[in-house]
């Protein structure tokens, strides 16, 4: 039998080896796919992030289902029939898809190191658009599209300045082309603008 997933996909499938111990969802079940930023420089970096177990009764840790990096290859880590742990109070019915971009590597809670410059290339955004289409052809609920930063809003206190606080998550930043993703998708998004 054919897997959407697996087989004769656009995509790379490197599966993560802890994934038959998140929780199985129907397809049906998936209305939003939330963009990140991996705020880590390289995609191998990446995956020793994603592999590291950090919920001892599943054995399981924190990634997306599908990382794009900077040259625009594309692979999934997690099936979007599995909930993978990616924004918090979210992962239920969302799917997650990181873009390999540094962010504020490697000082993310420094207060002088929140600004985030660097651009995405257009061959990373592209191959987004290409894998957006893709999934709303396999995922008949997909609707809507949010950014982690406007699903998790929580502050931190600084790394070098602990009566500061600094956002915990930023990602995909003020860098992320919104107006090209809203323009180029039929995805609404998913909370207020
Ligand atoms: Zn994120």
């Amino acid at each position: 039998m054919q897997d959407d997933w697996l087989d004769n996909t656009p995509w790379t499938v490197n599966l993560l080896p802890y994934i038959q111990g998140l929780q199985a969802r129907g397809l049906i079940e998936v209305n939003v796919v939330v963009i990140h930023a991996t705020e880590l420089p390289t995609l191998a970096e990446a995956r020793r992030y994603a592999e590291m177990i950090h919920y001892p009764a599943t054995q399981t840790g924190n990634s997306g289902h599908f990382y794009i990096d900077t040259d625009g290859q594309v692979a999934c880590w997690v099936t979007p029939d599995r909930v993978a742990h990616h924004v918090k109070g979210h992962n239920h019915a969302s799917l997650g898809i990181e873009l390999v971009h540094p962010g504020r590597y490697p000082n993310w809670y420094a207060t002088d190191h929140q600004d985030w410059s660097t651009p995405y290339p257009d061959v990373q955004i592209e191959a987004l658009i290409n894998l957006l289409d893709q999934l709303q052809v396999r995922l008949p609920r997909l609707h809507h599209i949010a950014g982690h930063d406007e699903l998790d809003l929580d502050r931190v206190p600084a790394s070098d300045d602990p009566t500061q606080t600094v956002r915990r998550k930023l990602d995909p930043g003020p860098t992320f082309p919104w107006e090209t993703v809203y323009a180029r998708t039929r995805l609404t998004a998913y909370v207020r603008r």
